[in-house]
């Protein structure tokens, strides 16, 4: 079958596997990967997500089974998390993905720490820099400011 990456796009799954229509290329079948979400992660990830497809490739042209996440699967998935350490299969697609992506940065004036926030958090102040200026107090020095993450980056 193919195996490519996705495109910018692909961000509600880790990954897929199909057959049939649509498939890019003539092999009729196909498993995707998703670009924007496995990159940036260790390579552990995408390994996992290209077995957790395998998997699904497997049950449907080898066994010739109709099956998502059942009794074929999680006994396969099971197998192979039990013979190596090098990556753990799930049956979530979004394995090892976060349900949403943070829409900012928030970066402390003081030191200039940067962390994801998924939300703007008026006010909030680097808890590092009280902790080690202020005694565990809040202090206008260090109220975080706020910088939206590039999309599609
Ligand atoms: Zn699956
Ligand atoms: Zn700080």
């Amino acid at each position: 079958m193919s195996l490519r990456w996705s495109d910018k796009r692909l961000r509600r799954t880790a990954g897929f596997y199909r057959r049939g229509p649509g498939v890019v290329g003539d092999k009729g079948c196909e498993i995707v990967l998703s670009r924007p979400l496995l990159t940036p992660l260790p390579g552990s990830a995408t390994e996992s997500t290209l077995c957790h497809e395998m998997i699904h490739a497997w049950i449907d042209l080898v066994l010739d089974v109709r099956e998502g996440h059942g009794h074929n699967f999680c006994k396969r998935m099971a197998l192979i998390n039990a013979v190596q350490n090098g990556f753990q299969v799930t049956v979530r697609h979004q394995f090892p993905v976060p349900p949403s992506l943070p829409k900012w940065w928030a970066i402390c004036p003081n030191c200039g720490l940067r962390s994801p926030y998924k939300r703007l958090v008026r006010g909030a102040a680097c808890r590092k820099c009280c902790d080690a200026h202020y005694g565990g107090r809040w202090n206008a020095s260090c109220v975080l400011l706020y910088e939206p993450v590039e999309k599609g980056v």
